[in-house]
């Protein structure tokens, strides 16, 4: 964790903190200073230019002059906006949900949706992005609002695919409140499928996981689907 590169590390401490809190991002912020261990010295020339070979490799390999002014900065910027687009590996969870935990005796369904993400598709590289809709039932515990959002981030800046990435969200939400259920509706659009073969812009792919009530009672779905059907308030 020590040699994350800056603006890797920065990107991790931004999910992992709230803006405000008195965390690493917040004094990277104010000082520009650091976590504790990660020096520029060791982060500033972060891995050893295999990568960069690599891309300047493929360039020469679609016909491309990697040495031209355009694309000379380029196998350096690739390695850099790789190790951001997956900086979810690095997150905490801990550190995330640190004290946002809180007990509460409230027990009616709780939903979060239009949550913006943007992730990798594992299969090609390319971006799949759409919003996330979140909702549980609490059992005695609910999660602060604001962390929703840095759950779905946490997972989705990785190499994913769509299943997988709904099931995470799910999943992490079950293990670490205990509610009575969890629902979880992804959509998305991918540009591996846009911009390649099919060409059919506009393809929507949804996919869901559910949990608990969400799984064994119809009028706990049907409620959590109807949240998703309503506008919400206009800005
Ligand atoms: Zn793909």
């Amino acid at each position: 964790m020590s040699t994350l590169p800056d603006n890797v590390r920065r990107l991790v401490d931004e999910i992992e903190t709230e803006i405000g809190d008195d965390g690493p991002a917040a004094l990277a912020i104010e000082g520009g200073a650091s976590r504790a261990g990660s020096t520029r010295a060791a982060t500033a020339d972060a891995g050893n230019g295999t990568v960069e070979a690599a891309v300047r490799q493929i360039l020469t390999e679609i016909g491309e002059d990697p040495a031209r002014e355009g694309l000379v900065g380029t196998p350096d910027r690739v390695h850099r906006m790789y190790t951001e687009l997956t900086a979810g590996y690095h997150v905490d969870p801990e550190r995330l949900i640190n004290r946002a935990i809180f007990d509460v005796g409230y027990s009616e369904m709780v939903v979060v949706k239009d949550i913006p993400f943007y992730s990798l598709c594992e299969h090609h590289l390319l971006p799949f992005f759409g919003t996330a809709a979140v909702a549980y039932i609490p059992r005695g515990k609910v999660i602060g609002l604001s962390k929703i959002p840095r759950v779905v981030e946490m997972y989705a800046r990785r190499l994913q695919v769509q299943e997988r990435l709904t099931q995470q969200v799910a999943d992490f939400l079950m293990d670490r409140l205990a509610p009575r259920g969890v629902g979880v509706v992804l959509e998305a659009s991918h540009l591996c499928a846009v911009m390649r073969g099919v060409r059919k812009p506009g393809t929507i792919m949804t996919t869901s996981a559910v949990l608990g009530l969400f799984r064994t009672s119809d009028r706990t779905r049907a409620e959590f689907f109807a949240h998703l059907q309503r506008p919400g308030p206009t800005a």
